[in-house]
């Protein structure tokens, strides 16, 4: 899961993607509205956590781009506004949920699971292929009923692989579900991972393989049955 936390207070920031790295959401940080509308042209986000008092502007703004074009990414607008006003306007807006600051960051986690779950995404949340299950917003993994302990990386790289099953997954495709943005991109870091993945995968008896295809990327398919 992919989410832009949009937050011009860089500690508030910093502790909201600690917390949501760990479940593990890949989190990219915008602290302004020109900063959230860049993000919002480049990538697509599964979530999206607004403040309001930005220093260019209301956060308010960047929803109403998002709905302004059909998106439907769902919205989280946390604020210190608590007027019943402003709540109505972001709920009339196509705001999907708010919370006045100070919050909790469990709550957050636990909006933002809400939020995803009502969003269709629910839809993939659970993955099924041959013997392996992959819970998306739990950010966990049982092979053959077993849970199976993957780095969040790897659990990135198995999603993004599962959600494409039997097909081949272009290197640049996976790099960007599997990195932030501002994160360095070391070209063998992502054939480190996938060969820890396999392995893991292999160890744990999977009934699944991740082949190379040169040039291309790489594909997770259910190995036929002997
Ligand atoms: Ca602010």
């Amino acid at each position: 899961m992919h989410i832009l936390v949009v937050e011009d207070e860089p500690h508030l920031a910093e502790l909201v993607r600690a917390h949501l790295s760990k479940i593990p959401f890949a989190v990219d940080l915008a602290a302004s509205v020109d900063e959230g509308t860049a993000l919002l042209r480049a990538s697509r986000y599964d979530a999206v956590v607004l403040d309001r008092g930005l220093p260019d502007g209301d956060g308010i703004e960047l929803l109403r781009l998002l709905r302004a074009k059909g998106d439907m990414t769902p919205v989280l607008a946390a604020t210190a506004r608590d007027q019943l006003t402003d709540r109505i306007h972001g709920l009339d807006l196509g705001m999907d949920d708010y919370m006045v600051k100070p919050y909790d960051l469990g709550e957050l986690t636990a909006r933002l699971r809400a939020l995803l779950r009502r969003s269709g995404k629910a839809l993939g949340a659970l993955l099924n292929v041959g013997n392996i299950a992959l819970d998306t917003v739990q950010g966990s993994a049982e092979v053959a009923g077993k849970p199976v302990t993957l780095a969040r990386r790897q659990l990135m790289l198995l999603e993004t692989l599962m959600r494409s099953a039997g097909r081949v997954v272009s290197r640049p495709a996976i790099e960007a579900s599997l990195y932030r943005i501002d994160d360095l991109i070391d070209s063998n870091a992502l054939e480190a991972n996938v060969s820890r993945l396999r392995r893991i995968l292999q160890d744990s008896g999977a009934t699944v393989s991740i082949s190379t295809v040169r040039g291309v990327g790489y594909m997770l398919a259910e190995d036929k049955k002997p």
